[in-house]
């Protein structure tokens, strides 16, 4: 596969699983500008290849010049990693708007506007690659994370539907839909897991683990390979598709 000299864009790139993403591609030669609300976290990860750039997600107007600059600056952008989000838990029923606002404008409106900005450029090209980094959350129910769930199941939708929108074109739209992974948002979220099921953290962190067949959170490199692999020219016929890599947690 051959995909020196691309452009990605991975949102969310300074941590987790977006920060494993940006690394695979750049060991592939590909320039990634990376992008997330704080510029000291990111400059502090960046390796060669990648670019920091400032975005919040929540922003439409930032996304609309941030995308625009970093293709000024790298050219058009050939793949598009929307993987930046919140995870926070609330019952529904006791859900306020604001909170409901709150993971909706960071995980389904952030990652509609950052694929949006995207395809200005890629559809200038004969090659492209959308990845939405979903969740098994949006899969089925989450109990105690309705916001979270609906939000990561409009994300399938949405990216289905940019799927079917470019059918025939050179450009792939996917989901991934992970379990547990091993982030800053599962050590965050630990703590909250375990006032929810009125358990310890030591326990709350079992219990994801339990979840996992294999017994263990999932490695970001292993969402990251998976992101690559998508990323091949061999796979165009993947698309509008959900892959989960919840180790058996379905
Ligand atoms: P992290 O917390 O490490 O990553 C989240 C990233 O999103 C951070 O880099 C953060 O950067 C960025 N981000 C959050 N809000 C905004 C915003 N408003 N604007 C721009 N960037 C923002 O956790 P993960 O790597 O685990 O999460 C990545 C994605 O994977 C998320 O969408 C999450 O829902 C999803 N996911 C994670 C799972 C897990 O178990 N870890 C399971 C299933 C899905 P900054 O704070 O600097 O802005």
């Amino acid at each position: 596969m051959d995909l020196k000299g691309k452009h990605a864009i991975v949102t969310g790139g300074g941590t987790g699983i977006g920060l494993a993403v940006a690394k695979a591609l750049v060991a592939e030669g590909v320039e990634v500008t990376i992008t997330g609300r704080r510029l000291e976290v990111l400059k502090e990860v960046a390796e060669p290849g990648m670019h920091p750039m400032v975005m919040d997600v929540t922003d439409e107007q930032q996304i609309i010049d941030a995308t625009q600059a970093a293709v000024d600056a790298r050219g058009p952008i050939q793949i598009c990693v929307a993987n930046a989000g919140i995870a926070e838990g609330r019952k529904l029923h006791k859900t306020s708007s604001e909170f409901w606002r709150k993971i909706m404008a960071t995980n389904l409106d952030g990652c509609f506007y950052t694929v949006r900005e995207s395809l200005k450029s890629m559809t200038d090209t004969d090659y492209g690659r959308v990845i939405a980094i979903s969740s098994i959350a949006g899969l089925r129910g989450s109990a105690g994370a309705g916001a979270y769930a609906a939000s990561k199941h409009g994300v399938i939708g949405m990216i289905r539907s940019f799927a079917e929108d470019f059918l025939g074109k050179p450009y792939t739209f996917n989901s991934i839909c992970p379990g547990y992974v091993d982030t800053p948002i599962v050590t965050r979220n630990t703590d909250a897991i375990s006032q929810r099921a009125g358990v310890s953290e030591a326990e709350a962190r079992d219990m994801m683990v339990s979840l996992n067949r294999h017994k263990k959170l999932i490695l970001p490199e292993e969402i990251a390979a998976t992101a690559l692999w998508l990323c091949n020219p061999a796979c165009e016929s993947v698309n509008g598709s959900e892959i989960a890599i919840g180790g058996g947690q379905i």
